[in-house]
């Protein structure tokens, strides 16, 4: 029998969980990292990949994307052969249940590894509007054993008030529950106002903050000051809080109207007033004509952006209910967020993520590499913001690193053209130049959802959330 199942030759491995960048060949065995080393024995492997003039990372672990949530326009689960192809090899679900999470890996799973998230929408996956602390720990409790890892809260969708808010917060937090805050309480909003709201809403709890950008896109103060003021709080708040930010200019929210014509959520709210159009469905429909907001549509099992009167017609046909998209983000934001230390010289931002999955912006590793060719990022910087920082932020030991028994999860990159080319889970290709080769895909569960795990069929991992950076030292 041969030493390795695979070996992975000749590629510049980027490893910043062991300090080592340099060409390497990588053995693989039984799903797992067998050696690192400058030349291994051709020999002694079932499979020899070159892959010489490649970067070759741990796998990107995205750990803000949509696969699983609720949509009449598209269907979310096509997110994981979207993610397959931009190179992404584990992904946190922002959003969905248990059960949507399940099915659509069965469907269209790409043999990606999956943790979800349950989101929690009054009148759709919970009862009450503001939940009383009891009911909001049975719906954690609830959401963990459908087999997600902990909630979202949807602040800039289906806002609490600040107590509720905080109350459930603590709930995740007393069961070591992820929790996940798209930032907003019916007190405050989707923007920086919303941020300065965290120090009093999680207190001496935990948190994971969801993409940071979209607070500053310069609608309470200048976006560069918007963009220091969050850097300070999570700074200020760093053991207590995970965070990402994504690069995409396009942002992803809903055209719901209600019955008098006014558009609802916050987000789309604020997209309209950034340009001087009115909150309403004749303000949304004049956008769309002149090109602002895109309607978010399925063409050719393609998630993709519609424009002017074919985006106008669908939207009216829909009746509002639509996702849709505009060009709001800064990218001096995401710059600014991407690449911010504090004074020890870490990242105040902890992760890449792209908000992506079934929303056509998986742009993660074509924009960290572009930050790398300006002299933004190491590549050691990019692979720790790609994947070992987002292994840790999730407690994901055996991922984000190449020492020896860490899960074979990889993701291999042309440096010429910043595209990823290939990706690997455990040890088997599940992209190979564009070309989404795996199917069905390994669940990531707390040990309450292992029942749940076990009756899906589904391969899966029970992971310790007490090790996660979100609640390592709680
Ligand atoms: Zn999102």
């Amino acid at each position: 029998m041969a030493k390795y199942d695979l070996i992975l030759s000749g590629g510049m491995a980027l490893d910043p969980a062991n300090g080592f960048e340099g060409v390497a060949d990588i053995g693989i065995k039984a799903g797992m990292i067998a050696r690192v080393a400058p030349e291994l024995d051709p020999f002694d492997g079932d499979e020899v990949v070159d892959v010489s003039g490649r970067w070759v990372m741990p796998g990107q672990i995205d750990t803000h994307a949509h696969v699983a949530g609720l949509s009449r326009n598209w269907d979310p689960a096509l997110g994981y052969a979207m993610l397959a192809r931009a190179g992404t090899t584990t992904v946190l679900d922002m959003g969905g249940t248990g059960y949507s999470l399940v099915d659509g890996i069965k469907r269209k799973g790409a043999g990606l590894n999956v943790a979800g998230l349950f989101a929690l929408i009054p009148g759709a996956t919970m009862p009450a509007a503001e939940p009383s602390p009891p009911e909001a720990r049975d719906i954690v409790a609830g959401a963990l054993r459908q087999g997600c890892i902990g909630v979202k809260i949807l602040g800039g969708y289906h806002p609490f008030s600040p107590q509720t808010t905080s109350d459930i917060i603590h709930a995740c937090n007393d069961q070591l529950a992820y929790v996940a805050f798209h930032i907003g309480t019916r007190e405050s909003g989707s923007h920086l106002g919303g941020v300065r709201e965290i120090p009093r809403l999680v207190g001496k709890g935990r948190l994971h903050v969801c993409h940071v950008n979209s607070y500053c896109r310069g609608v309470i103060e200048d976006a560069d000051a918007e963009c220091d003021e969050a850097l300070g709080i999570l700074e200020e708040m760093r053991s207590q809080l995970n965070s990402e930010a994504y690069h995409a200019i396009q942002n992803g929210t809903s055209g719901s109207c209600d019955f008098e014509g006014n558009v609802q959520a916050n987000v789309p709210r604020n997209c309209l007033a950034m340009r001087g159009y009115a909150p309403t469905r004749e303000g949304m429909g004049q956008a769309i004509l002149d090109g602002y907001a895109s309607v978010i549509g399925q063409r050719g099992g393609h998630v993709v952006y519609l424009k002017g009167r074919e985006a106008l017609t669908l939207y009216e046909r829909a009746n509002t209910q639509v996702g849709m998209s505009f060009p709001v983000n800064l990218p001096s934001t995401a710059f600014k967020l991407t690449t911010a230390k504090n004074a020890a010289g870490e990242f105040i931002v902890d992760a890449v993520s792209t908000d992506g999955g079934c929303h056509p912006r998986n742009v993660a590793i074509q924009s960290s590499m572009a930050l790398v060719a300006f002299g933004a990022l190491t590549p050691l910087e990019m692979a720790t913001k790609l994947s070992l920082t987002p292994a840790r932020m999730l407690g994901l030991a055996n991922k984000g690193h190449f020492s020896e028994g860490a899960d074979a999860d990889i993701t291999i990159i042309n440096p010429n053209t910043n595209q990823p080319t290939m990706s690997f889970v455990a040890g088997k290709p599940i992209m190979v130049e564009g070309q989404v080769v795996g199917s069905g895909g390994t669940l990531l569960v707390t040990a309450k959802g292992r029942r749940a795990a076990d009756a899906s069929g589904l391969p899966y991992q029970v992971v310790d959330m007490a090790k996660s950076r979100l609640y390592a030292g709680a």
